[in-house]
């Protein structure tokens, strides 16, 4: 009777203990693995590691959900449904190498430059995917956003928490650079972000304007020059031309209501 009362005190002890240290999975596990351990005869060494391992797995899984929660990516695009047959120019082994992250241990920054519909964002997402995945914090803006995010912050006193804050991750995406003019406040802004990150962390960049145009979306050579200059430094340049996979897209799904409609494959 004793030794029941006992056992089962002890186990609710054990039990508190890891609720109090917010191990919440091998809480939950613990009744299992007792039983399990039981039944199979596990050492204790083993147990122990059973039960622990559970915990971590958990861990990771709720980290692995955070920096994806974190990271803002716009879709699920990955660099494995990247079409490679659609002729975006891009070297299939450039990309693979690009989706080791390795780019990341050097702070090397990514531009990827080509026309609408090429596939830009698509990989620039493709690879903060594969940058999560590697354990490293993403974060993905559009270059109007960061502006305009940045002008908020100056206006509200916190210009310098906004500029930690885009130094923080890893890898920052900065998407559509050159779709908009920047005003000149804004340019400033883009370059202290750049800036800041220079040797130290990666920028992924997506534009659709040839960096000899940068003067033009900037408003000014000589803040161009100099984002330029931090920019290609330790670079990767990523030209991408084809036809237009959205538009593709398009004309299939045209041609689908055409068949639909008339009968017959025009195609
Ligand atoms: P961009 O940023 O260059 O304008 P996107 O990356 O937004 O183009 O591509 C437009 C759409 O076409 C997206 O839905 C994207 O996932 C898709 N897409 C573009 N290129 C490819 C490709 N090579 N393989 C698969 N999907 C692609
Ligand atoms: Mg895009």
């Amino acid at each position: 009777m004793t030794t029941i009362k006992t056992t089962q005190s002890v186990y609710q002890q054990l039990r508190g203990h890891l609720t109090e240290l917010k191990l919440a999975d091998a809480a939950e596990a613990l009744p299992g693995i007792l039983d399990q351990a039981q039944a199979e005869d596990w050492t204790l060494t083993h147990a122990l590691e059973r039960l622990l391992a559970i915990e971590v797995t958990a861990t990771e899984k709720r980290r692995l959900a955070g920096r994806f929660r974190f990271a803002n990516l716009p879709t699920g695009a990955t660099l494995e449904n990247f079409d490679h047959d659609a002729a975006s120019g891009i070297d299939p082994h450039l990309l693979a190498e690009l989706g080791t992250c390795r780019f990341l241990e050097n702070a090397t920054n990514v531009l990827l430059i080509g026309p609408p519909g090429v596939g830009k964002t698509h990989i620039a997402t493709g690879l903060g995917h594969a940058a999560i995945n590697a354990g490293y914090r993403v974060y993905f803006t559009s270059a109007a956003d960061l502006a305009a995010r940045c002008h908020r912050a100056a206006i509200e006193g916190k210009w310098s928490t906004m500029m930690r804050f885009f130094a923080g991750p890893t890898l920052l995406i900065i998407d559509e650079l050159g779709y908009l003019p920047l005003p000149a406040e804004a340019a400033s802004a883009l370059f202290q972000v750049i800036n800041q990150r220079y040797l130290k962390t990666s920028i992924v960049i997506t534009t659709n304007r040839p960096v000899g145009a940068w003067g033009e979306i900037l408003g000014d050579t000589t803040v161009a020059a100099a984002m330029l200059d931090r920019l290609l430094h330790r670079s990767v340049v990523v030209p991408l031309d084809g036809a237009s996979y959205r538009l593709r897209n398009h004309h299939a799904a045209a041609e689908e209501i055409r068949r639909a409609t008339t009968g017959t494959n025009l195609g």
